[in-house]
């Protein structure tokens, strides 16, 4: 039986996971769920996988999940620390789905015990790359992309030869705002944002795909997984979200990945990896497909890729500055706060306010660094709210 252990296991991600291991529950050992708020699904599914651990990031939850699984014989525990212990509990195999730079600490941790590592959390990537697939390699350990771009692209270069590989080319939606005239972006509602054209996900990446914050993170994730220079990566608008990404080679040879928007096949590709084994996805009928649509994205529309090349020939902790930065700017614009279009001016004044501080963004990757950096990042960011609003 392979020991699996779920980070994030409520969310959007995390229970796509829940829905493959779950076809087939006699084949898993489940050690840990981790989980936030929503205690009743947390406590749900502990139950049902049969989990030795069930643990809600919020202390002041503790309470409300033991009563939910009093009896049950399951373990449960609260707080940032618990999840980063139940991270480290040996597994082969651990799931990394919480949202946001809270992922990073207890992914490090699953990696220094030797699990594979299925990365769904993006931000792990881009705040700290480089120390993240060094503790894999210090471990033996691996880190296998979940993201659908990165899966693709990883796909793609199977028996490959990266010095084969003359670009990545990795495809947005375009999302909610895609059409919209640019002029009314300024005043486009949380609701509004909230709603994805192709993907059901997390409220917060759905935000990001219409800002595009998230396919800027994404170019970021490449950059930081594959080791491409930056001016080798392209972003491509495709309203249908089938061709997730595509590797060009140096013969000329592009190679494409294509598939239903359903997370459970990159999810199901890294659970099983190196087999392919059977997923209950949709099987793409492309005569039934009208078209496949691709265009160049206008950076008037999406600064978050502007600020992603910024961020790439920055380098140090600036993928640290900018994460924690548009992770506060989000929050302030779910809270009504800013604009949707200022969240872009926010992360950019926070960046160059790190730039004036000469030092700061190329002090030594290490975990502490990274996560004090991202503390005054979020400051940072407030302060530049609260000026805007001053
Ligand atoms: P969701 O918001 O749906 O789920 C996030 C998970 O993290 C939930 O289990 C949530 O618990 C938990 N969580 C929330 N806050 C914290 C915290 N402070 N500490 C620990 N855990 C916390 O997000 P998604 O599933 O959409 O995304 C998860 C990650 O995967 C993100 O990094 C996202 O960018 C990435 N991703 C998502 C895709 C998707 O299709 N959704 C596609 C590709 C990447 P609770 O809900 O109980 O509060
Ligand atoms: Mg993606």
């Amino acid at each position: 039986m392979r020991k699996v252990s779920i980070l994030g296991a409520t969310g959007s991600i995390g229970q796509n996971a829940i829905d493959l291991i779950a076809r087939d529950i006699k084949a898993y050992n489940v050690v840990a769920l981790t989980g936030g708020a929503n205690i009743r699904q947390l406590a749900e599914d502990a139950q049902r996988l049969g989990a030795q651990l069930a643990v809600t990031a919020f202390e002041d939850r503790l309470q409300d999940l033991r009563d939910a699984l009093q009896g049950s014989g399951i373990e449960v525990a609260a707080g940032q620390n618990a999840i980063i212990e139940a991270a480290g509990r040996p597994v082969d195999w651990v799931l990394s789905a919480i949202v946001g730079a809270a992922g990073l600490a207890p992914g490090i941790e699953a990696l220094k015990q030797g699990a594979t590592l299925a990365l769904a959390n993006k931000e792990t990537l881009v705040c700290a790359g480089a120390l993240v697939l060094q503790t894999a390699r210090e471990n033996d350990a691996r880190v296998l992309p979940v993201d659908s771009e990165h899966s693709a692209v990883f796909q793609a270069l199977v028996g490959e030869d990266m010095d084969a590989v003359e670009r990545v080319i990795i495809t947005a939606s375009g999302g909610a705002f895609r059409d919209w005239p640019l002029e009314d972006l300024a005043s486009a509602t949380v609701t509004q944002a909230s709603s994805h054209p192709n993907w059901d996900m997390g409220q917060r990446i759905t935000i990001d795909s219409a800002s595009m914050f998230n396919k800027a993170l994404e170019v970021i994730e490449t950059r930081e997984f594959f080791g491409v220079d930056p001016g080798q990566i392209e972003v491509l608008v495709h309203p249908e979200s089938i061709v997730h990404a595509m590797v060009g080679f140096r013969d000329g040879a592009l190679m494409a990945h294509l598939g239903p928007p359903d997370m459970r096949h990159a999810i199901g590709y890294a659970l099983h990896w190196p087999e392919r084994r059977d997923l209950p996805v949709e099987r793409l009928d492309l005569a039934q497909l009208s078209q496949l649509r691709f265009s160049h994205p206008d950076l008037n529309r999406y600064p978050a890729l502007k600020l992603a090349r910024d961020v790439m020939a920055r380098g140090g902790l600036s993928g640290a500055v900018f994460n924690a930065a548009k992770e506060r700017a989000l929050d302030h614009f779910i809270a009504g706060q800013i604009g949707f279009t200022t969240m872009a001016v926010v992360v950019s004044r926070v960046l160059d306010r790190f730039d004036a501080e000469d030092g700061l963004i190329n002090a030594p990757l290490t975990l502490d660094n990274v996560q004090q950096t991202d503390h005054l990042a979020r400051q940072w960011a407030d302060e530049a709210v609260i000026k805007r609003a001053g």
